[in-house]
């Protein structure tokens, strides 16, 4: 067998059939924006690893940053031991996240990083003797990972429950925040999604734990980019009804949005941030979930006393190291006008796509291009485009998108939106 034919034959990929394999591209290196594939043939990366290589691939220091931290000690057990790795990341993620949120809980993955959320709000409502809250509210439209509690809060539509009736949690769904970024704001509550959100907790209060919420971009759930003034008007709510609020930033973090964080657009901060993908530069998986003293203290102020979660790989000190190194090239790299040049080129040259045959929208916001169709685009029919061009981007529903490494040149974003015009013209 080739390898390729191993692959197809034996290896499962993400949302992918074994009977019925996808094509795939098979990769030899990714060096900078670029990927080289293992027959020659080079793609710029406008999917940054879903997401996550935000620096690009092989930048020196994060390399040597993981190969000084493997020579000394590539992973031990965070239970009962510490380590600088862990607690030189801690210090830099204080540094970046708003103040109330000073207690740190390092997982591997986001879709487990929204897990220890959803498990900190119901401990925490049930050590403060409000035992009944143990279910989440969410705005419909919303994506927060694979697992079953993260699956419980993506959207019942576009998400998997149709397949899982029965066997996810059952939530509660708010209506998508109707008002997009970019429009104007209305204090109207029967028109900025406040209201549905207010009757739902009114009426079932007594058993919402938590609310869960893409802050500002819902992403695999449709990308889509709403008001701001949303999250502040549903943090009034969460105080009023004693519902934790829980911020997923695993798709917005680290400067994709043009800030820090998409918390830093709006006003308030939430009880609970989500992070991840970004967070190692897209060296490795890692996930972290912060929170507050008052959750943290509440959470160990009754029975039994201790945060129930620790998985094996907790605070793997290669991944700190990761994420150290790709928070100090935050730190010392223009990413602000980087982001924001690439949002102003991508608005030029996306724009224009406006005026095709089946495109519905097209939004931009920080290092984030849709181009929507009105139609169902085949991430397949996409690919052999993507080789051709010299492009790697995979749609998905009606998106075509792309969200590149912050270091993307302006010759290179321009290759990468001349192939999303080719895809919403071809697909
Ligand atoms: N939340 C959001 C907002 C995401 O975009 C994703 C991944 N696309 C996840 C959670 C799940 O993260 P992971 O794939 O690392 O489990």
């Amino acid at each position: 067998m080739t390898p390729k034919e191993f692959d197809a034959h034996h290896l499962w990929h993400p949302y992918s059939s074994v009977s019925d394999p996808a094509p795939m591209h098979r990769v030899a290196r990714a060096d900078g924006v670029t990927l080289t594939l293992a027959d020659g043939a080079q793609m710029i990366d406008g999917m940054a690893s879903w997401w996550s290589a935000i620096h690009g691939y092989g930048q020196p220091s994060m390399v040597k940053a993981v190969q000084d931290q493997a020579a000394k000690m590539s992973h031990v057990m965070f239970g009962g031991l510490t380590h600088d790795p862990a607690i030189e990341l801690g210090r830099r993620l204080l540094d970046i996240t708003p103040a109330p949120l000073q207690r740190i809980f390092y997982v591997d993955s986001g879709s487990v990083a929204v897990e220890v959320a959803m498990k900190m709000a119901a401990q925490y409502q049930q050590a403060v003797g409000r035992a009944g809250k143990h279910q989440f509210v969410t705005p419909r439209g919303g994506y927060h990972g694979d697992t079953w509690k993260a699956m419980s809060v993506c959207d019942p539509v576009t998400g998997m429950h149709h397949i899982f009736k029965g066997a996810l949690s059952i939530q509660h769904f708010a209506p998508r925040p109707p008002i997009a970024m970019g429009q104007d704001w209305t204090d109207d509550d029967a028109q900025n999604g406040l209201g549905a959100l207010r009757a739902i907790l009114a009426e079932n209060h007594a058993t919402i734990a938590g609310m869960v919420i893409e802050p500002v971009v819902q992403g695999a759930g449709g990308m889509y980019f709403y008001h701001p003034r949303y999250l502040d008007g549903a943090r009034a709510l969460c105080d009023e009804f004693d519902v934790v609020l829980i911020f997923d930033e695993i798709a917005t973090g680290f400067g994709r949005t043009g800030k820090m964080f998409a918390t830093d657009h709006c006003e308030i901060t939430p009880d609970i941030l989500c992070m991840g993908k970004a967070i190692t530069g897209g060296m490795m998986s890692f996930a972290a979930t912060m929170t507050t003293d008052k959750i943290a203290n509440g959470i160990g102020s009754a029975e039994p006393g201790v945060f129930m979660h620790g998985p094996t790989f907790m605070g793997n000190p290669l991944a700190c190291a990761a994420a150290a190194a790709s928070l100090d090239l935050l730190g010392t790299t223009p990413w602000r006008a980087r982001v924001g040049a690439i949002e102003t080129q991508m608005r030029a040259e996306l724009e224009p796509l406006r005026a095709l045959d089946g495109v519905a929208d097209v939004r931009v916001l920080g290092a984030i291009g849709v181009v929507e169709m009105d139609h169902f685009v085949s991430s397949a029919q996409a690919h052999p485009i993507s080789k051709q061009l010299g492009v790697w981007l995979r749609p998905f529903g009606h998106n075509i998108y792309c969200m590149p490494p912050y270091v993307t040149s302006g010759d290179e974003l321009s290759k990468i939106t001349h192939a999303m015009g080719e895809m919403a013209r071809v697909l």
